[in-house]
């Protein structure tokens, strides 16, 4: 069995300026972070553009503001490990 963290982002994340409040996509996030494989390199934690992820006092990630992740794969890509998994649970008032 893997050890692993899983938040889901429950709020709305928006990337620059959304033109209406009603047109505003709304995305809910689930990070999944395996802390058996991860070996706390600290990329995630560092270049996370919105600081979901930000690394704990002993230089391990958390997913602490899974809130702002707006989904943009950039710490899933760069995981040397492949210790990061996030996927989106619904679809964007957008889609529909
Ligand atoms: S990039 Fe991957 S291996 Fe490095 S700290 Fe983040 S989860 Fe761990
Ligand atoms: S998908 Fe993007 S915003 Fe979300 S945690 Fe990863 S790097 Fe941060």
């Amino acid at each position: 069995m893997v050890d692993e963290q899983v938040v889901v982002n429950e709020d709305t994340a928006t990337i620059g300026k959304a033109p209406t409040a009603a047109k505003r996509p709304r995305r809910q996030m689930e990070i999944t972070l395996f802390d058996r494989w991860c070996k706390g390199c600290g990329l995630c934690s560092t270049f996370c553009p919105t600081r979901a992820i930000e690394a704990d006092e002993e230089g391990r990630p958390k997913a602490i503001h899974p809130e702002l992740c707006t989904g943009c794969q950039w710490c899933v890509i760069h995981c040397p490990d492949l210790a990061i998994s996030v996927r989106q649970l619904n679809s964007r008032e957008s889609d529909e």
